[in-house]
């Protein structure tokens, strides 16, 4: 059985045209898949979908077995915690230090964030602690998050989705406002993850170069339709 099933799903913005049309694909536990793509192509919106911060108009997605789009909401909010998010833009509370953020992922995005490191237990933050270690930012820790590079805010961001425990990590352009050398930690991270913690990974990514070299699996997005679903190694340069 397939971790994730994507069935025929379809996206349609209001009135506006289809940015994602009779999209399928299955996802295996542990796979290092990359979706590459121009702007607009719905990378951003494919993901959105998987998680459902965005609503597909049709089609079904299967997460384990559980069709998404029928989930309560309490269920929804366990999928959520299921399936991680980075995001390009970070998405980090800037005033608030970088293992607060950490612990912020525990305990979902809306939640009140006054005095937050009172509210965890020792245990959660010495996880929290592991984490920033292994991403290599232990010096970083007491830090507000607008002091940081935005490699070392992606990393934050990491550790944040990680310390939810999921089992799927969405990464929307995860380095596409970092510089070569951030950008290369940043994959490395991912990848190591995806190995050692056997974390699925799908990175929505615009640099084609990246991708090959760092998935198992590429999947072209185009208009919102797929071009192409298949090893890196195939990719012709045209796609
Ligand atoms: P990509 O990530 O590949 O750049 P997106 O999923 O962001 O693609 O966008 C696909 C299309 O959907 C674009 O034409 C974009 O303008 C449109 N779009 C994205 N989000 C919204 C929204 N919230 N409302 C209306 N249109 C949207
Ligand atoms: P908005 O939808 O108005 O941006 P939210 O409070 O829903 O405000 O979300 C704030 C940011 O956090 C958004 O960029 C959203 O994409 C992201 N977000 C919301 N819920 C989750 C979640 N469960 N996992 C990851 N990111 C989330």
């Amino acid at each position: 059985m397939p971790l994730l099933e994507v069935k025929n799903i379809s996206k349609q913005y209001e009135q506006d045209k289809k940015v994602l049309e009779e999209v399928n694909f299955n996802i295996e536990s542990g796979e290092f898949v990359s979706i590459i793509g121009p702007s607009g192509a719905g990378k951003s919106t494919l993901l959105r979908c998987l998680n459902r911060l965005v609503d597909i108009s049709n089609g079904k997605i299967i997460f384990q077995n559980v069709d998404v789009m029928n989930l309560s909401k309490r269920d929804l909010r366990k999928h959520r915690t299921q399936i991680g998010m980075i995001f390009q833009h970070y998405n980090l509370v800037s005033r608030l230090t970088v293992i607060e953020n950490v612990l912020h992922g525990r305990l979902g995005y809306k939640t009140n964030i006054q005095g937050i490191l009172k509210r965890y237990s020792e245990t959660e933050k010495e996880e929290a602690f592991t984490l920033l270690e292994k991403l290599g930012m232990m010096e970083h820790v007491y830090k507000r998050c607008d002091q940081l590079s935005g490699g070392q805010k992606q990393r934050v961001g990491i550790a944040r989705a990680l310390i939810q425990h999921p089992q799927i990590l969405l990464c929307d352009e995860p380095i596409a406002s970092l510089d070569p050398n951030a950008s290369k930690v940043i994959m490395d991270h991912l990848q190591n993850i995806s190995r050692s913690m056997n974390i699925t990974c799908i990175v929505n990514l615009h640099q084609v170069d990246v991708a090959k070299r760092y998935s198992d699996r590429i999947i072209g997005l185009n208009g919102g339709k797929i071009v192409y679903d298949g090893p890196a190694e195939g990719l012709t340069p045209d796609i």
